[in-house]
């Protein structure tokens, strides 16, 4: 019989063992770690860069508003202890998980049975009204949403359509060492082409409003969502996360210093 590789993150669905490392990894890494509600029981909080430059471009990430996605909570942690923080060429601001009852239940839905990701039109809903406060009047030069797909048969983004270079297919190259890519033609009932969904959103679009529209009306022009398969081993997964977002990372900066 073969060996079995041990997974590595066993703990994955325990949100308190995820906050005590984000906080040694705030303090570690120059970054402020904001408690901004409380849901369900559990605190909420974001880490953002400690002494924000001028100059420097503003990231966004965030992960874990579907609780059933472990590996963008942990790939979220894991990029920021691996990445070199604090580095002073940009600044940050992350929401390490979303819904913190759904991570440890396993579950998509907030304890109220609340897609979350289709709640952001809705200012009655305590978290993503406190997550829309907390990013106030803030631009980012890019924004990352951390998601997985159960049905997904590789990694695949969806790119908001905005100012030219695109990035999605750097960054599924990226993940591509780890990964396989999606290559269906349609998911979700969208037209893709190797792993890349590009959209012009607008408001009408969708009458429940997922976080990337939120950042894109209001945050950003560059939003991406970027979704790992759920069956794919979690080690996979969460490396697959981590080098697209370092790769996004680099791309960003080449933008801005061309
Ligand atoms: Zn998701």
């Amino acid at each position: 019989m073969g060996r079995i590789r041990p997974i590595l993150h066993p703990r994955a669905h325990d949100y308190g063992f995820l906050i005590r490392r984000w906080r040694t990894a705030a303090r570690k890494r120059g970054l402020r770690f904001v408690p901004y509600a409380s849901a369900s029981g559990y605190e909420l909080f974001y880490a953002i860069t400690r002494r924000p430059a001028a100059g420097r471009p503003w990231i966004y990430l965030s992960a874990g508003i579907h609780g059933d996605e472990p590996a963008t909570t942990e790939a979220c942690l894991e990029w920021v202890t691996s990445t070199g923080l604090p580095r002073d060429d940009i600044n940050l601001m992350v929401f390490p998980c979303l819904n913190p009852w759904g991570l440890v239940n396993n579950r998509r839905d907030d304890a109220e049975g609340r897609d979350l990701n289709r709640t952001y039109h809705d200012d009655a809903v305590p978290q993503t009204a406190a997550h829309k406060a907390a990013l106030g009047k803030l631009r980012f030069d890019l924004a990352l949403a951390l998601h997985e797909d159960y049905d997904a048969r590789g990694v695949y983004i969806y790119e908001t359509r905005g100012p030219a270079p695109y990035l999605a297919e750097e960054l599924l190259s990226a993940a591509s060492r780890h990964l396989p890519i999606d290559p269906r033609r349609s998911i979700e009932g969208r037209s893709s082409r190797a792993g890349v969904i590009r959209r012009t959103i607008t408001r009408d679009m969708m009458p429940e409003h997922p976080e990337a529209f939120v950042l894109f009306f209001h945050h950003t022009e560059r939003a991406l969502t970027l979704e790992t398969p759920s069956e794919a081993h979690i080690d996979a997964r969460v490396a697959g996360h981590v080098a697209m977002i370092e790769r996004a990372v680099q791309l960003r900066l080449e933008i801005s210093c061309p």
